[in-house]
């Protein structure tokens, strides 16, 4: 299992978009991106200026990230939940196909796309970093942003999660940094990093038992961290400890620019790569960034709802709340006050989420209209609807606190109150038989 070959299996079954127009990596490439979200895998066969092709939109759907794991699209929490609690090594080598080639590294010769009007420089979006702590008993892997800052440097932006545990860890004992930097990964590696383990867990592990033990990593060859053997590249680097650089603008998961922040530098002393890599690229607040993002934490508040209310149908992380902001969840309920007990969990399972809402299972919760149709007919403010003011969210939010985080959260509660008659509620349907459907499927055609 390699990006590479669910790409072919994908360009078999016409999925896959292939663009060979001379396109500049800077806006050109980004703006037909932006044209297909939520469309085809895209290949740009020449970007000009550079001999690498570039891939997007892999993970750009729910469908497409399902046949990467050869799930069912309902079988995607359970699976990924599954993968968290029984994370397996995967198999370590010296030699894989991503050092089929060694370079000496020149950021300048790789296709790193400049996305939006005002973004700082060309950023390279679907970086997955593996570190170790400096003792080599604690192990991370997890995705960043990076931007270019000349041919060997770049600057990672780092919000206080693990690998800046593990960056403090080595600061503290005034040593680098290594990591690994792997481009063109199977979507399942991409899903495992973005996955809320433990600190302490490999989420190599957790690819790896996605993968059904098929992960195989390679060593890095000048620093001590690995990469996955089938990566399409690998940068190898170090985070200086003393030196920071100014990282940003940059246009985040919700489509506005964050703001600029001094970030630390990493020196990039490696590069290898498979015979005609392709550089993966995904765009920033495209639906594939938000889906990316989003599931891992719908796979959470799922199973965090689902301890307190007996059926969770389905979560959306809705790509309108930029798939982090905004939850939209069925349930089947039993008793009333399951609607505000489950809006209470999701906010526990996911601490950047503001909106919640909680709808029944009859409710298509992928269809935001339908959602709309649940507020306007089964919900009452003055009974149904939760506010917490000064909580802690997320800075992405322009509207939050940005110096703290805090943040008003809200839950609307628009499932059907059990004390009222169900037909009250009933969403009317005209019966159909065999002839209108038949007759349907030809007018469609
Ligand atoms: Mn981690």
């Amino acid at each position: 299992m390699s990006l590479r070959s669910f790409l072919e299996q994908m360009d078999r079954t016409s999925k896959v978009l292939h663009v060979n127009d001379k396109l500049s990596t800077r806006f050109e490439i980004p703006f037909i991106m932006r044209n297909f979200d939520r469309g085809p895998v895209l290949l740009f066969g020449e970007p000009r200026g550079y001999s690498a092709s570039i891939v997007a939109n892999v993970c750009g759907s729910r469908t497409r990230i399902s046949e990467a794991l050869g799930i069912r699209k309902n079988d995607i929490y359970s699976k990924l939940i599954e993968a968290w609690r029984s994370p397996r090594r995967p198999s370590i080598a010296e030699d894989g196909p991503v050092k089929e080639v060694t370079e000496s590294p020149d950021l300048s010769k790789i296709p790193i796309l400049t996305h939006f009007e005002k973004d700082a420089g060309p950023y390279v979006t679907s970086a997955v970093v593996h570190a170790k702590s400096h003792d080599g008993r604690i192990e991370n892997v997890s995705v960043h942003r990076f931007q270019v800052l000349d041919k060997t440097r770049l600057v990672i932006r780092m919000v206080p999660r693990h690998l800046f545990k593990l960056w403090q860890m080595a600061r503290n004992a005034n040593q680098d940094l290594e990591l690994s930097i792997s481009i063109g990964v199977h979507p399942a590696v991409i899903l495992a990093a973005s996955s809320p383990v433990p600190f302490g867990v490999s989420e190599f592990d957790v690819a790896n038992t996605l993968m059904g033990n098929s992960l195989r990593l390679v060593k890095c060859e000048h620093v001590d961290a690995c990469a996955p053997a089938d990566s399409e590249l690998v940068l190898e680097g170090k985070i200086l400890p003393k030196e920071d650089a100014a990282e940003g603008p940059f246009v985040d998961i919700t489509g506005t620019y964050d703001s600029v922040r001094r970030q630390p530098v990493v020196e990039v002393i490696g590069f290898t790569h498979r015979h005609n890599y392709l550089y993966q690229a995904i765009l920033p607040s495209g639906f594939e960034h938000r889906l990316l993002m989003g599931i891992p934490r719908e796979a959470l508040i799922w199973e965090s709802v689902s301890k307190v209310v007996p059926t969770v149908h389905t979560v959306n992380l809705s790509s309108g709340g930029s798939g982090w902001l905004h939850a939209l969840m069925s349930i089947e309920k039993q008793v009333e006050g399951d609607g505000k007990n489950a809006l209470l969990a999701a906010f526990a399972a996911h601490p950047s989420l503001k909106h919640a809402v909680v709808v029944d299972a009859d409710i298509n919760i992928h269809n935001t209209s339908d959602v709309e149709w649940a507020i306007a007919t089964r919900f009452q403010a003055s009974d149904d609807l939760i506010i917490i003011k000064n909580s802690r969210g997320s800075t992405l939010d322009s509207s939050a606190d940005q110096e703290t985080g805090l943040t008003t959260k809200v839950g609307i509660d628009a499932t059907r109150p059990l004390t009222k008659p169900r037909e009250k509620f009933e969403r009317a349907i005209i019966p159909a038989n065999k002839k209108v459907e038949e007759i349907i499927r030809r007018l469609d055609m």
